[in-house]
This record gives C-alpha cells, structure tokens and sequence, in this order.
C-alpha cells in the first residue's frame, strides 16, 4: 500500500486496475518508438518496450478536519461502458479501502476532479438492483460547470449512461454540493482549476505544515506528458486549452517542493516536477 505524508494530511492509494500498454486510445502520440527515448519513464511508468504502465486509483486523504476520497475509480457491476472491459467489474476496491482504514460508512467527503467513467464509478453500488450512493455519509463536491456540462449530454459514448447510474443516484439522494472550480475546502484542502480535459476539471491542493502536495485529476493521464508537451489526451474536450493547462501548471510546479500525485500515474505515483531542456520530468 503507498501512502505519503504532506504535513497532519496523510494520503493513500487504492487501486482498482492497473495495466501496462493499450493506452494508445488515450495517447495516440505515445507509440513505442516515441516513449522508449524518455528514460526516465523507466521502471514506473513504461516497461522496456516502450509500454506505458497506467492505473485506475483512488485517493483516500485523511485531515485533521475529514476523511476524503478523490475519485471513485471505475466501481463494480457497471454496464454500457465505452471501454468492454470495464463492464461489470468484480473488483475488491470496497474491502480493499476499509483494509486500508476506511470503511465506506467513515467517509464524509467525496471528490470527483470531473465526472469522466473512471472517476465516478463507485460513487454508486448495485443493491437489490438499484444503484445507491456508496458513501452515505459523505457530501460528494461535483463543479458545478462540470455537472451542468454533463447533465445536458445527450451523446451515445457511454457518458449518459454514466451520469444514469453513477451521478444521478446521489444528486437525487440530495448528498451532493456543487462548487465552484477554485472552492476552498478548509484550510488544508483547496481546488484548483485545471480546465480543458473536461470544461469543469478541478485537482485538489493539499497544504499543511508548510508542505504541499497536488492531486492532479486527469490534467495530465500520464508522466510523459511532461515530457512531451504536445502529446493530447484523446479524452481531452477542449485540447487547445489542456494543452495550455499543463504547461502553466508544470511551469508553476516545477523546481518546487511540491509533491505532485497523480491520479493515473502507475509505480512510483508521486514525485516532484523538475525543468529537463525545453520540457518537464517527474523526479520519483
Ligand atoms: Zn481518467
């Protein structure tokens, strides 16, 4: 289990999936050939063919104040996914997360940076054929832009279904609260606007004791985007403006002691971002 430590504000990861190659759908640019001259990708986040190695996790971040998840994974019994093999998982994400100390009933907040497949999933459960909020404590923190973006999609990619049956069940049970993408949690917790992969993207600041850390969300998918600034994520809504994201956050990160988390970031998961030439590198 990884755990890190940002001041009196402990995080850990769950993880659901994690899969080395076949990310090419999400990084068409990320080819063998073109990952295997970025060394340093290797042994975290790409294998010795040039393979990217992805992950499917939640973060558990316990406070002084709560006991929060960001992003709730893909979740179990899910059907009319995009991706075939994310229908009808079976995964043991739920035992798994009270293993590590947090038993569903003991979460108070929920955090979804945006409303995308793999973050929402076990925000909802299937019992008795019905989907049920998973966290019945908690208060889920959706942005509002978010929402409304995907509240009014009428698409067959699968995120209908999505909002259907992982959204909508807890809206309805009145336990979401709807903020703005620069809303400060409490004093250890804020978000932070990182727009462009989906129109209401937030990541999560961690500030304590002097340290800091950030939880990236989808921002950036993958380390070797730092790498190489105009690789796009094809799940990327507006490109133009993810693009531009990510190169004023790793400008504003890098050189700092700033732990950058990432939410599919595979191995190592964390590290700091350093100026390398005219690009950026996750130092593990
Ligand atoms: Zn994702």
């Amino acid at each position: 289990m990884m755990r890190w430590r940002i001041g009196d504000v402990t995080v850990t990861k769950i993880v659901e999936l994690e899969v080395t190659g076949g990310s090419r759908f999400i990084l068409p640019q990320a080819t063998r050939d073109a990952v295997l001259p970025i060394a340093w990708l290797r042994p975290h986040f790409a294998d010795d063919e040039g393979r990217l190695k992805m992950s499917v996790h939640a973060l558990a971040v316990e406070t002084t104040h709560r006991r929060l998840i960001v992003d709730t994974c893909i979740g179990n019994d899910k059907q009319q996914r995009a991706i075939p093999g994310w229908n009808g998982l079976r995964t043991s994400f739920l035992a798994d997360l009270a293993a590590a100390g947090y038993p569903r009933e003991t979460i108070d907040t929920v955090l979804c940076t945006h409303l995308h497949v793999d973050h929402v999933g076990w925000n909802t459960m299937l019992i008795g054929g019905k989907w049920v909020p998973t966290f019945p404590r908690a208060r889920y923190l959706m942005g509002q832009a978010e929402f409304e973006h995907w509240r009014g999609q009428r698409d067959n990619t699968g995120q209908v279904a999505v909002f259907a049956d992982s959204v909508a069940p807890v809206f309805d049970a009145g336990l979401v609260d709807l903020v703005a993408t620069d809303h400060p949690i409490d004093d250890e917790l804020s978000l932070v606007p990182t727009l462009g992969h989906t129109p209401g993207h937030v990541s999560l600041r961690i500030a304590s004791r002097g340290q800091e850390a950030l939880i990236t969300g989808d921002f950036i998918h993958h380390p070797c985007q730092m790498a190489r600034l105009d690789w796009s994520s094809a799940a990327d809504h507006d490109a133009a403006a993810a693009a531009r994201t990510r190169r004023e956050m790793f400008a504003r990160l890098a050189g700092t002691p700033t732990l950058v988390i990432g939410t599919h970031f595979a191995g190592a998961t964390a590290g700091r971002i350093v100026r390398d030439g005219d690009a950026y590198r996750l130092v593990v």
